[in-house]
């Protein structure tokens, strides 16, 4: 074999080549099945003889698909590290340029590198950049230009044989749904991964993994701590995790202590979520009336988040210390044990609503601002799911993946009962904040007195509110009235002044 320090530099400056990687499994924490699903690649792979005995061949492509920070590379590089073959990585970026022909050689020239070392791993980051559908909208020009690379890829991948010295081709993207489905054919990218988000015991895994390297108290101590950050931290990434401990690491030797904090630790997370949209270093500058937005927002949640409790996700506490267009609210997880009703699907509808009407109800609809605006979106795409992929509602039992598989009149009544879900939420959504005005008043002064208030005070105020009688509000479908009539007549929570369901009526009616 020859020294990958032969790889003519300037030849390949778009390629990062390793002989050893460095990276084992080890290193990836959480998703204990993506692992599982690639060890057995790497035994393939090293092994090439014995399976092939057998008639088993290793996949030639493995696209690893999610959002970005998920350790996607991290895998990528794992399988090479593990299977002690030299990883060869490009950008899908990097192969769209304005001189026509570069993408189509420059592939060439990926595939000729790896292959003079095979067996070896090409890596290509990003795919969708030249891997998008052919013939589609043709954003940020391009177009021809990315179809030969995408083409030559194809030829490449179609040119190795199975049965000889193997190159492994992974993919990255964040993006399937664009992926030209030419790529994902047998033969091609057929091994398709899914890299999520990391559960809570995910989290907590993955912070151990960064921990290993930092200076606690006690181990039992790091434990616990670590533990806290993982309840605190849904929808992080591992790479958000990463940074949380690298900050607290930095925040540590600023302030001179020899051991990483609670306090420390806390202070990193604020600052990772505060980075998450608004980019700055530092959010105590909210400007007043932002801040008064803020803090109706996260009142309205709280209290929506009382009225309709997420038997999936308790709420701890919340703030209004960061500027983010989704709530500050944060959440613990129960795993196991809970499982989704219908009318857990639609109260999780209602929730959402709740930074959108509550700005329209306090400043106007002419005066809504963007830190609702994530809220109208996030609804409808709940609403969606219900209807298109749980079979509960009156659009049928059928599942579509998503609204693209609908025949034209199918989408004319996604369309209505969608408008009919999302009525419902809004008018509930708002019936329920009119209802409690007085407790969200009150939530809001103590955010904008104290900058935040925990789980226990939120309950406390929701529960000795004077309620505000509201008229009654209609369900979606007949489906939907049953749920509720069965939910609310098991827990009787026929509290006056509250909206129930009346049998033999012909909906909700006010006790
Ligand atoms: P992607 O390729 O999906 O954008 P990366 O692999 O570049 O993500 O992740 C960036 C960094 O975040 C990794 O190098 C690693 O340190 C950390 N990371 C992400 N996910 C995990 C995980 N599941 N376990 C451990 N570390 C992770």
């Amino acid at each position: 074999r020859r020294a990958l320090g032969s790889l003519g530099k300037s030849r390949a400056k778009f390629i990062s080549a390793e002989e050893r990687t460095g990276i084992t499994f080890d290193d990836f924490a959480g998703q204990e099945y993506i692992k599982r699903e690639l060890q057995e690649i790497v035994r393939i792979l090293k092994n090439d003889e014995e399976f092939q005995d057998k008639g088993i061949y290793c996949p030639k492509g493995v696209l690893l698909h999610g959002p970005p920070g998920t350790g996607k590379t991290l895998l990528a590089k794992a399988i090479a590290g593990e299977a002690g073959l030299p990883f060869f990585a490009a950008n899908g970026t990097d192969f769209v340029e304005m001189f026509v022909g570069v993408a189509a050689s420059r592939v060439k020239d990926l595939f000729a590198s790896a292959r003079s070392f095979a067996p070896s791993i090409i890596f290509i980051d990003e795919i969708d950049a030249i891997g998008s559908k052919r013939g589609g909208p043709d954003i940020g020009g391009g177009g021809a230009e990315r179809e030969q690379g995408l083409l030559q890829i194809l030829t490449e991948m179609d040119g190795f044989k199975v049965s000889t010295a193997q190159v492994l081709v992974i993919g990255a993207t964040n993006r399937l749904d664009i992926l030209d489905p030419a790529l994902l054919r047998k033969g091609r990218f057929d091994k398709i991964i899914r890299v999520g988000l990391p559960s809570k015991d995910g989290r907590f895994a993955i912070l151990k993994v960064h921990a290993r390297n930092k200076f606690f108290r006690s181990e039992e101590e790091k434990e616990v701590l670590l533990q806290e950050i993982a309840e605190l931290t849904e929808d992080f990434t591992g790479a958000e995790l990463q940074n949380i401990l690298n900050e607290a690491g930095i925040l540590t030797a600023r302030k001179d202590l020899d051991y990483i904090g609670r306090e420390e630790l806390l202070e990193a997370l604020k600052r990772q979520k505060g980075t998450f949209e608004t980019g700055q270093e530092d959010s105590t500058e909210i400007p007043d009336e932002l801040r008064l937005r803020l803090a109706y927002r996260e009142a309205a949640v709280a209290i929506l988040a009382c009225y309709f409790p997420d038997p999936y996700r308790p709420f701890i506490e919340t703030d209004i210390n960061s500027i983010r267009s989704q709530p500050n609210m944060s959440y613990t997880e129960t795993s196991g044990k809970v499982f989704f009703r219908k009318s857990d699907y639609i109260n999780s509808i209602v929730r959402a609503c709740a930074p959108r009407v509550i700005e329209e109800e306090m400043f106007g609809i002419d005066n809504l601002c963007w830190i609702s605006a994530k809220a109208t979106l996030e609804a409808s795409r709940l609403a969606e799911f219900l209807i298109l992929q749980t079979g509960m509602t009156a659009f049928g039992k059928a599942y579509y993946k998503n609204q693209s598989d609908l025949v034209p009149n199918l989408a004319v009544k996604l369309e209505a009962l969608r408008d009919e879900y999302m009525r419902y939420a809004v008018e509930k959504c708002s019936s329920v904040l009119r209802e409690y005005h007085s407790a969200v008043e009150t939530i809001t002064d103590i955010l904008l007195e104290r900058g935040q208030i925990k789980a226990e005070e939120i309950w406390d105020i929701y529960k000795k509110a004077p309620l505000i009688v509201q008229p009654a509000v209609n369900p979606v479908d007949e489906y939907g009235a049953l749920i509720y009539a069965g939910r609310w007549g098991i827990h009787g929570i026929t509290l006056p002044g509250r909206v129930t369901f009346a049998p033999g009526n012909a909906g909700f009616s006010t006790f």
